[in-house]
C-alpha cells in the first residue's frame, strides 16, 4: 500500500483533481491510500466565515458562503463528464452549503467553528471519490472522523488511529484506492476537531506510520524541500535528501512546506517521507529518511511570531533549582520553550504561544528582573553540524556579520543551529545565509 497526500493547490481546480486522479490510479496491482486537503483557499474562506459568525455578522458569513458555493458548482460542472455524476456532486454540494448556512442561525462557539473548518476536506474528498467512481476506479471514501483522534493533550492518539484504520481496511477489503480527509479528526471528547493548519501532512504521516508503508508521499506544488524559503529568497534549490531529524527541525522552525510535527510519526515508525511535485510528477523531489549525509549544511528556515523573555538574577541564577523553577512556570501554563540561552546572571528563552504571557511574566518576576521582546524570529540552520566538524558554524555565523543576533543556540543536537533575530531582519538574514552557505559553495 502507498500513502499519497495531496495538498490544496494539488486539488485546487477541477483539472488538477483530474490530474491527481491519474496519479493515484494504481500501477502493478498496488493499492493507494490517498489523503486529501481542501481545495486551495477553501480553509481560509471557512476561517473567514467562522470569523463573521463570531462577530455576529451572519450577512458577512453568507456572502462568503454564496461565493464559495458558486465556485464549487463550477468545479462540479468541469469535474464530471457524465450527467449522473455531475448531479450526484451537485446534490452533495447543495447539502453541504445548506449545512454551512445553518450555522448562521445558531449560537456560535469554538465547537461550531471546528465543524465549519472540517467541511473543506469533506467536500474535496467526496468530489474526488465521485470522480474516481465515474472513471470506473475501485475506490472508497473512508471517513477520517472515524479513524483519527487526538488525546487530552490534543496530540494524535496513535494506537487508536492504528486500530481504527486496520479495522476499516479489514471491513472494506479489495479496493484499489482508499480516499480519506487530511487535517480533520475527533478530539478526546468525541467532538470534531483538527490537527491545526497544514495538518493534512500530519494525517498522511500518521497513516503511513500506522500501516508501515514503504514510504509516505507528500505531493505539493514545488519540487521538494528547498534550501531556503522560495517565497522570500530568489534562486533557492531543492535538497534531494534530508535526515529525519533535519527535516523535523526545518518543519518545526518554519519551513511551511511541512506541518511542524508531521515528521515525528514517520521517524518513529522508520517510514521514509518523499516530497513530490504534482505539477511535475517526474521531478525527483526530496526524500526524508534515516540516513545522515555528512559534510554539508542543507537548508535554512524561519519561524516568526516569536517572543523572547529574559530573566536576570545575579542572586539566584547559579543557585541550584533556579532553572527548574523558571521552567516549571512555563510548564504550569502549558507553554513550550523553543530556544534557551543561559549566562551566569541571566537566562533567555523564546516562546511562540503568547496566550499566557502576562501570567508567565507575573510569576517570573518572583525570581528576577524580566524583560520581553515581541516580534522576533527564529532562524534555523540544518545539516551536518556535529561539534567535531570544524568550520561549519563559522560559515553560518559569517553570514550574520552585519545583522544583530539576539540569541544563538548550538549543540542541542548535531543537526541544527538556531539564531534569534527581529522579524524585520528575517528576510535579509535568510538572504545572507543563502549567499554564504549555498550560493558561494557553487562559485
Ligand atoms: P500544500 O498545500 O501542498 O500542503 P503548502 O503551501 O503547505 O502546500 O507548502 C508548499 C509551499 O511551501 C511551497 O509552494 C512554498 O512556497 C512554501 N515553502 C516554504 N518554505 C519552503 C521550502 N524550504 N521548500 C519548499 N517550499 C517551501
Ligand atoms: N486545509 C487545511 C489548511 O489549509 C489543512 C491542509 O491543507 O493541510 O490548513
Ligand atoms: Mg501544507
Amino acid at each position: 500500500m502507498n500513502v499519497m497526500k495531496f495538498g490544496g493547490t494539488s486539488v485546487g481546480t477541477a483539472q488538477r483533481m483530474k490530474d491527481v486522479a491519474k496519479l493515484i490510479t494504481p500501477r502493478n496491482g498496488e493499492q493507494n491510500f490517498v489523503v486529501l486537503s481542501a481545495m486551495s483557499g477553501t480553509t481560509n474562506s471557512l476561517v473567514e466565515i467562522a470569523d463573521y459568525l463570531y462577530k455576529k455578522n451572519p450577512e458577512g458569513a453568507n456572502t462568503i458562503i454564496n461565493k464559495l458555493e458558486r465556485k464549487y458548482l463550477q468545479h462540479a460542472d468541469e469535474l464530471h463528464t457524465t450527467e449522473e455524476y455531475r448531479e450526484l456532486t451537485r446534490k452533495f454540494l447543495s447539502e453541504e452549503f445548506t449545512y454551512l448556512r445553518s450555522f448562521t442561525k445558531i449560537m456560535f462557539t469554538s465547537f461550531e467553528e471546528k465543524v465549519i473548518l472540517a467541511q473543506g476536506e469533506i467536500i474535496s474528498s467526496n468530489m474526488m471519490t465521485n470522480l474516481l467512481l465515474e472513471t470506473g476506479q475501485k475506490a472508497i471514501l473512508l471517513n477520517a472522523l472515524d479513524i483519527v483522534r487526538t488525546d487530552k493533550n490534543a496530540e494524535p492518539d496513535f494506537n487508536y488511529i492504528r486500530e481504527k484504520l486496520l479495522a476499516k481496511l479489514e471491513a472494506n477489503p479489495g479496493y484499489d484506492i482508499y480516499v480519506t480527509q487530511g487535517y480533520i479528526c475527533r478530539n478526546a471528547y468525541g467532538e470534531i476537531d483538527n490537527l491545526l493548519r497544514g495538518g493534512s501532512d500530519y494525517t498522511a504521516c500518521l497513516i503511513g506510520a500506522a500501516l508501515q508503508t514503504k514510504e509516505i508521499q507528500i505531493w505539493t506544488d514545488i519540487d521538494g524541500i528547498h534550501n531556503n524559503d522560495p517565497r522570500l529568497v530568489p534562486h533557492t534549490e531543492p535538497v534531494r535528501q534530508l535526515y529525519f531529524e533535519e527535516a523535523a527541525e526545518l518543519a518545526y522552525f518554519g519551513a511551511k512546506i511541512l506541518h511542524p510535527t508531521c515528521i515525528q510519526p514517520a521517524k518513529f515508525a522508520g517510514v521514509p517521507v518523499r516530497l513530490l511535485n504534482t505539477m511535475e510528477p517526474s521531478a525527483p523531489g526530496t526524500i526524508i529518511n534515516n540516513e545522515m549525509q555528512h559534510g554539508s549544511i542543507k537548508a535554512v528556515a524561519a519561524k516568526d511570531g516569536i517572543t523572547a523573555i529574559q530573566i536576570q538574577s545575579s542572586r539566584m541564577l547559579l543557585a541550584h533549582g533556579f532553572l527548574c523553577k523558571v521552567f516549571d512556570i512555563f510548564e504550569e501554563y502549558k507553554t513550550s520553550i523553543d530556544m534557551v540561552c543561559t549566562s551566569e546572571v541571566g537566562v533567555s528563552v523564546t516562546i511562540d504561544n503568547k496566550s499566557h504571557l502576562a501570567d508567565i511574566i507575573n510569576e517570573l518576576k518572583k525570581y528576577g528582573t524580566v524583560s520581553v521582546e515581541p516580534n522576533m524570529c527564529i532562524i534555523c540552520i540544518v545539516g551536518d553540524l556535529d561539534s567535531t566538524n570544524v568550520g561549519f558554524e563559522t560559515r553560518a555565523m559569517m553570514a550574520m556579520k552585519n545583522i544583530p543576533v539576539r540569541m544563538i543556540s548550538y549543540g542541542g543536537s548535531n543537526y541544527n543551529i538556531s539564531l534569534l533575530v527581529t522579524e524585520k531582519d528575517k528576510q535579509r538574514t535568510l538572504q545572507a545565509l543563502s549567499d554564504n552557505l549555498f550560493n558561494q559553495a557553487k562559485d
